[in-house]
């Protein structure tokens, strides 16, 4: 499974539509300090789930969306939609027959928030079960940030064998038994 494509519009400093493509294995996003770099890195957790403002760097949840500067106005909507190559169906369940996926994610001033899987609307938590397992969440290590190795490295048992269920897709299977436990 492969990111081919991110598109931001609103998206903190995006204000503006715009694309991002990856067209290789390994690609670099390269720029001056805040040229919104890591605002790329945020965007992709984010649309992965993410609830947490601290972890998107902002106070609140509307500090995702783009809050106006010198020249512009804020805007009222941010939106992101992340597009995955998925040839080998690594995605389970009814979207492993999709050669592509497109996630979306939306948020108003208001506090909406609106999810879309291959533009069908959805819930948070379709998408945070399509790609539990993978290595894909919005904490999960797909995205390893400074710090994260020697947060590893110096995690408890119990935490490192969180990452370790992740890393085997146990964590799929254990959160559904949880789920049916507690019917
Ligand atoms: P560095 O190299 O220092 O890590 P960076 O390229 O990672 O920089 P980011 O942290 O991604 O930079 O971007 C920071 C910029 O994004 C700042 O100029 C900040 O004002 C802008 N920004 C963040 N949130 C918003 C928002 N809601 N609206 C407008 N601009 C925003
Ligand atoms: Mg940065």
């Amino acid at each position: 499974m492969r990111l081919k494509q991110i598109k931001l519009a609103g998206f903190k400093s995006f204000v503006d539509p715009t694309k991002i493509p990856f067209l290789q294995a390994l690609s670099a996003i390269i720029g001056p300090n805040g040229c919104g770099k890591s605002n790329v890195i945020d965007a992709v957790r984010w649309v992965l789930g993410e609830s947490s403002a601290k972890h998107l760097r902002g106070d609140s949840m509307s500090d995702v969306i783009f809050n106006g500067s010198s020249a512009r106005k804020p805007v009222s909507v941010a939106g992101v939609e992340l597009v995955f190559e998925n040839k080998e169906g690594r995605l389970a369940g009814q979207y492993a027959s999709y050669e592509e996926i497109s996630v979306k994610r939306q948020v108003s001033r208001d506090g909406e928030s609106w999810y879309f899987l291959n533009g069908q609307k959805c819930r948070r938590k379709d998408i945070t079960d399509l790609f539990m397992g993978t290595g894909l969440g919005p904490r999960s290590y797909a995205i390893i940030e400074q710090g994260t190795i020697s947060r590893l490295i110096e995690s408890k048992p119990q935490d490192l064998r969180t990452f370790i269920e992740e890393a085997a897709g146990i964590s799929r299977y254990k959160e559904r038994r949880r789920e049916t436990e507690n019917r």
